[in-house]
């Protein structure tokens, strides 16, 4: 045993030495923010896991996942680890290979940056990039591509760390007990950006079998599908945002949604500029989905407003971005540098206008004189305790209404669709373009509330006004 508590080899030259760079996996400080913090009544602490030996938290799951293909004698000497990954499980699996002698072919989504597409290649692995703009049933996307790469390859097998249950288990037998022993049990609440939601999973099962009050906190960015299945049980459609490694676009096996007493959305802005300031006020040299869960415990800590430890794992490092969040072009053109207002100014410039909403329970007749009055085409539809359902369109009522398959006395129940995009009062105007490109309609929520709803004549009006327009 050396200092740290592991397996060491019997070495006389080098005391403590670990047996392979496997073991020196874990054990990754925390330490205190100060800047970026002051002002919140919490405490709030960072786990710097972008310390581990391939860069990212993803070291402890690489090797679980490729015990398990092991096992299961899917992986036998020689073998190629196939992988569908935003670029960390690649690299932490490149490792593992390394180390246990496999090959490693990768499939990433071309959002994914070219530093950590070289990343990869230079651990040795072939890296296959797929479009990220198509469904993930598409043959094309990353997922569909790493599943027939491992089908078709001899001797090849897919790690999934999507939907197999070792990733979880990594995390509650590693993160998990760590957190615990390094706070002595004092942690109050725990923030990790939803990726496959492995690593919240599995770290936050863990702490609630030891202090059933911690609290459990995912961070989603806007885009994402999470945050609306969390909080209303609805699935959306997923539009494109820039962060990596967070968000998703179909619910992985890996999330145990049962976990999570709370889910944050963060936009892309939002997890920039607190990436930046992480690395240039606290000196953590730190990536994007770190900023985000740090933007998101910030507005957690300020929403309770309670003296408590909360802890937030920061992810990844720096060096994988320096072409995009640490490059002052990229970020402005766009639109996350210097610029537009708020969603919650469009909202306040829009007018006091009450809301128009309907029921779940309305009547189609109801729901037609509504819209016919207020001269507007689709509605949020809003049911007890503001619980948000979905929006009704004219489109989909004039379709029940001619086809005959319903009449104006039925409830619009079934007429509800998600086809919107949800987005922050902090949204900032400029994404709102690419939204509004995608959905019909952004509904604008804060909490579980609907505050507000922006389509597409209302951001033309808005930049008209304020001369973004001519
Ligand atoms: N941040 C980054 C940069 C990542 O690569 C990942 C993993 N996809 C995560 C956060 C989230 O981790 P998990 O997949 O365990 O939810």
């Amino acid at each position: 045993m050396n200092l740290r508590g592991r397996d060491v080899i019997g070495s006389r030259a080098v005391y403590g030495a670990f047996a392979t760079v496997l073991d020196a996996v874990g054990r990754t400080p925390i330490v205190k923010l100060n800047r970026v913090s002051a002002g919140l009544t919490a405490d709030i602490f960072v786990k710097l896991e972008f310390a581990n030996p391939s860069g990212s938290m993803k070291d402890r799951a690489a090797s679980f996942l490729v015990d398990e293909l092991e096992r299961h004698g899917k992986l036998k000497p020689g073998g190629t680890i196939v992988e569908a990954t935003s670029g960390n499980t690649g690299a932490a699996l490149a490792m593992v290979a390394a180390v246990r002698g496999y090959k490693c072919v990768f499939a990433v989504p071309d959002k994914v940056s070219h530093e950590k597409v070289a990343a990869l290649r230079a651990w040795g692995a072939k890296v296959v990039v797929c479009p990220s703009a198509v469904e993930p049933e598409d043959p094309r996307s990353h997922y569909s591509t790493a599943k027939k790469l491992a089908e078709d390859t001899a001797g090849a097998a897919l790690a999934n760390q999507y939907h197999s249950a070792a990733n979880a288990e990594a995390y509650y037998r590693s993160l998990g007990p760590e957190l615990f022993a390094q706070s002595n049990g004092e942690i109050d609440a725990l923030v990790v950006g939803l990726g496959t939601g492995g690593a919240l999973t599995g770290a936050g099962r863990y702490l609630k079998e030891h202090k059933p009050a911690v609290q459990i906190v995912g961070i989603d960015p806007v885009g994402s599908v999470y945050y609306d299945k969390f909080r209303y049980g609805r699935d959306t459609r997923a539009f494109a945002y820039k962060v990596e490694g967070i968000g998703e676009e179909f619910y992985p096996g890996a999330l145990d949604m049962k976990v999570l007493d709370d889910v944050i959305r963060v936009d892309d802005r939002e997890c920039f500029a607190t990436t930046r300031d992480l690395v240039r006020h606290e000196g953590l040299f730190c990536g994007g989905s770190s900023g985000a869960a740090v933007a998101g415990a910030i507005k957690y800590a300020r929403a309770r407003d309670k003296r408590e430890n909360i802890v937030v794992v920061l992810c990844d490092g720096a060096e994988g971005y320096f072409s995009k969040v640490f490059n002052d072009e990229w970020m402005r053109e766009n639109g996350f540098l210097g610029g537009e207002g708020t969603v919650r100014e469009l909202i306040e410039a829009k007018g006091a206008r009450a809301m128009v909403t309907a029921r779940p329970d309305d009547t189609v007749r109801h729901v037609v004189q509504t819209m016919k009055q207020h001269g507007i085409s689709q509605l949020p539809v809003v049911g007890d305790n503001d619980r948000l359902y979905g929006i009704v369109a004219e489109v989909d009522v004039l379709r029940h209404l001619v086809t005959g398959e319903g009449h104006l006395e039925g409830t619009i129940e079934h007429l509800v669709e998600s086809d919107y995009a949800s987005v922050t009062p902090d949204t900032r105007v400029d994404l709102l373009q690419g939204v509004l490109a995608d959905a019909k309609i952004a509904l604008v929520t804060e909490g579980r509330k609907l505050v507000g709803l922006v389509t597409k004549i209302d951001l033309i009006d808005y930049l008209s006004r304020k001369g973004g327009l001519s």
